[in-house]
């Protein structure tokens, strides 16, 4: 097995060694990149990377950018949430230091099981598997791991780092290399659809390939929930180039980013109580369409005065609310910023 890890890694870095973020590597540079990767392509955040590490060019500028400054490098990454939490997590590193450990990272706001394990592995060199979609289909495909990805694959995929085989590999091969040719593996090579086994530099010994039942790994169960259908009133307030954000709380979707002032129209699902409810109380027309979690959401965007809001929709008047000139505006939900984009507004 080690024979052909090692090939998989000439391949690795015969090809990508070049990436930006696997030259002049630090904890901080890896920090940001696998923050960055995560729901987002290679080549988007190849057009990114750079520029945001010279404006934010360690810890300490990070922790102290101010949201706009932040919102202003990550814009075209999309998912604001993770530039919140690399802020998070950058104030928190810039007072304490990196810990060593796995699970003293995951406890670091801002840092979630993954980003903490590609620390480890890429950042630190230390045994460790960064367990996102392209690890689990490669892994699970290469050890025939029947487990269900919904249920229990990642644990059985960190679990390898017991198995004396590949602990051996890792030994042998090191983490971090290890780790960013399986990424390159499962990005170029080893795809969900119509993997190209036959340049593979693991199909020698990759047991779903000698049974030919590559494509029925990962094992999923689940079968897909239908989405809920929840229309949302958005609420756009302009003000001499300015627009009306509030603040999302800690205990809500969209955490720490700013949106819309938003109400729910209509939802087959009773319980949400995410946003107030306008039932009835606006017409609408302009449709946009996007989703969180299991719902399926139409955005209809009014256009109310400041004034008029608070009075048709009271919830607002205790709320932190702000107005933003629309070219300085702070980390805001996708959904927001796409309903801007949409209306020309941004
Ligand atoms: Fe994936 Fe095929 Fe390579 Fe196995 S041989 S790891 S299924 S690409």
């Amino acid at each position: 097995m080690v024979d052909e890890f090692t090939d998989l890694i000439h391949w690795s870095k015969d090809n990508y060694e070049s990436l930006p973020w696997r030259q002049n590597r630090t904890l901080y540079t890896t920090l940001v990149s696998e923050i960055m990767l995560q729901q987002t392509t290679v080549g988007t955040v190849l057009g990114k990377y750079a520029g945001f590490l010279k404006k934010f060019e360690d810890l300490d500028k990070l922790a102290n950018a101010t949201e706009i400054e932040l919102r202003e490098a990550w814009q075209g990454l999309g998912y604001y949430r993770r530039a919140v939490n690399l802020h998070k997590a950058a104030k928190f590193l810039h007072e304490n230091g990196f810990p060593e450990r796995g699970d003293l990272l995951e406890k670091i706001p801002g840092i979630g099981p993954y980003t903490a394990s590609a620390i480890m592995a890429i950042g630190m060199d230390k045994p460790a598997l960064a367990v996102d979609g392209n690890l689990k289909r490669v892994l699970s495909r290469y050890f025939s791991i029947a487990t269900p990805y919904e249920n229990g694959l990642d644990d059985e995929i960190r679990d390898l780092l017991n198995n004396k085989d590949f602990s051996d590999v890792l030994q042998n091969c090191g983490s971090r290399r290890i780790n960013e040719a399986l990424m390159d593996l499962g990005r170029e090579v080893c795809r969900v659809k119509n993997p190209l086994c036959l340049m593979c530099p693991l199909s020698k010994s990759c047991k779903s390939f000698k049974n030919g039942t590559a494509e029925d790994f990962p094992v999923r169960v689940k079968e897909k929930n239908k989405l809920i259908l929840l229309k949302l009133a958005r609420f756009v307030t302009l003000k001499s180039g300015q627009v009306l954000l509030y603040k999302k709380r800690a205990n809500e979707w969209l955490e720490s980013q700013w949106e819309l002032p938003t109400g729910i129209l209509s939802c087959e699902d009773e319980k949400l109580k995410q946003y107030p409810r306008v039932e009835d109380k606006f017409e609408v027309n302009t449709l946009i369409k996007t989703s969180i979690t299991k719902y399926k959401i139409e955005n209809y965007p009014i256009f109310l005065e400041a004034e008029s809001l608070k009075n048709e929709v009271p919830y607002f008047n205790s709320r932190e609310m702000e107005f933003f000139d629309l070219k300085r505006l702070p980390l805001v939900s996708t959904a927001t910023e796409k309903v801007l984009r949409k209306l020309k507004i941004l």
